[in-house]
Order: structure tokens, then C-alpha cells, then sequence
């Protein structure tokens, strides 16, 4: 059976299609029993994504709060098919985690092709960690070669809940994804997206998807206390995987 024991893609009202403060997420995080809580709020290129100073700035936060574990971090946003993104190295270097993604705010799609290009430059970039809602069928890929790439890069590869909801078409797109990480053994993260404290920690449609394809509990980085720690031990120490 798979559950989780932290949320570690999340956004505050920093961004303002977000409502809740930095506090708040955490207080909802430690209600629920969570060992971590990631900060990732939306870089510059989204229209109302948070200023490259928000990012930096970050390192000035505590490490643990309410009693968790505070991973600091961002939702970078793919600029261009070579993997441009929209915060700089310096900045990314100083974050806990960084999620990768294409969102229609900050890159038209381009077709099949060009979306597998940019995922792979964007894998191949040593200061992204994580996959962004990679299921979203408005940037169709090769799921295939983007999955493999994962494993050559040691990439954790996001199962997004909230895709369910917000990204039609996911559903089907998700579990290709899911069947192709199991085939790979490439790790994923579980996460809620959470744009309000309310949805911290909601992870139920993802692991249902993971469930109905009989996915490796193993393989899900937050699905155990010693195992996400490692990871985030990693992710600090500047390593993948
Ligand atoms: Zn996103
Ligand atoms: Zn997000």
C-alpha cells in the first residue's frame, strides 16, 4: 500500500493564483503528520510567479518549522525547447529542489517532437531535480525516451495530483508514465501542487493511479520517512538521485 510522508511541490500566495502563506502550508503539513514540506513557488516567467529575489532569499529561512523538515525550492518554467529556464544557475544552486515544468503561461506548445527536446535538455541540467507534471497531454512527448532519460540523469519523475483535476486528459497520460518508471525503476514523487493550505498533503488521485498499475512502493521517494530523508540528504549535498 502507498502513502506519503511529505508534499514536497506546493506554492503560496507568493504567487498570487496561490492562497496561503509560507506558514500556513507548514502548519497543514504538520497536522497531517508530514515529515517535509517543499516551498516551490512559480519562477518570473509565469505572470505572476515570484521575483528571482524571493528565490534567493530563501536560504535565509529555517531548516525545520513546526516541526518539519522546510525544503526550499521553485517550479522553474521551461522557456524555450533547448531547456532555458527562468531562473539562473546561482539562484537554482542555492534551493533544496527544483521542479522543472511546462505551463502554457510561459511557453506555447510545439508539438510532440520539440516538447521531447526541451525535457531532455531540461533532464540533462544538473540543477533540476524533479519533472514537472511531465503527464500533461498539452505537452505531449515521448514518454518513452523522457522516462529513460530520468534513469541516465537520476531524475525523480512527478506524479501530480492535481493533474487529475486541472489537466484534462491526464488520467490516461499519468498511467503511461507510471508504467514506464515501474519498466525503468525510475523513482517518483508524489505531490499535491497545492495552491492553498487545504490541498497540502492531498495526494489520493496519484496514488490511486500508482495503485491501479501496481507501482513499487519502493520507488516513490516520499513514501517513507528513512527514504525521503535520504533523498533530501542528497539533494542538499548537491547530488541526484
Ligand atoms: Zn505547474
Ligand atoms: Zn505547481
Amino acid at each position: 500500500m502507498i502513502r506519503t510522508v511529505a508534499d514536497l511541490h506546493t506554492h503560496t500566495s507568493v504567487s498570487q493564483h496561490a492562497y496561503s502563506s509560507l506558514d500556513e502550508m507548514a502548519r497543514s503539513a504538520a497536522e497531517l503528520g508530514l515529515a517535509a514540506i517543499g516551498i516551490t513557488d512559480h519562477g518570473p516567467g509565469m505572470m505572476d510567479g515570484a521575483i528571482r529575489h524571493h528565490f534567493y532569499c530563501m536560504r535565509g529561512l529555517p531548516k525545520a518549522v513546526h516541526g518539519l523538515r522546510l525544503v526550499t525550492g521553485a517550479e522553474v518554467n521551461i522557456k524555450d525547447f533547448e531547456g532555458g529556464l527562468d531562473l539562473d544557475r546561482d539562484v537554482l544552486r542555492q534551493l533544496d529542489f527544483v521542479v522543472a515544468s511546462y505551463h502554457v503561461e510561459a511557453i506555447d506548445p510545439a508539438g510532440l517532437k520539440l516538447h521531447t527536446q526541451g525535457w531532455l535538455n531540461v533532464i540533462a541540467n544538473p540543477d533540476v531535480d524533479c519533472l514537472g507534471h511531465c503527464g500533461n497531454p498539452v505537452f505531449a512527448c515521448d514518454y518513452e525516451a523522457v522516462v529513460k532519460a530520468c534513469r541516465e540523469h537520476k531524475k525523480a519523475v512527478e506524479i501530480n495530483s492535481s493533474s487529475f483535476k486541472v489537466r484534462p486528459g491526464s488520467a490516461e497520460t499519468c498511467r503511461t508514465v507510471a508504467l514506464l518508471c515501474k519498466e525503468y525503476g525510475v523513482p517518483v514523487l508524489i505531490s499535491s501542487d497545492a495552491h492553498s493550505r487545504y490541498f497540502v498533503g492531498d495526494h489520493e488521485a496519484a496514488i490511486r493511479l500508482l495503485e491501479s498499475v501496481g507501482f513499487p512502493e519502493e520507488l516513490v521517494i516520499n513514501g517513507e520517512k528513512g527514504r525521503l530523508m535520504n533523498y533530501l540528504d542528497r539533494l542538499e549535498q548537491g547530488k541526484a538521485l
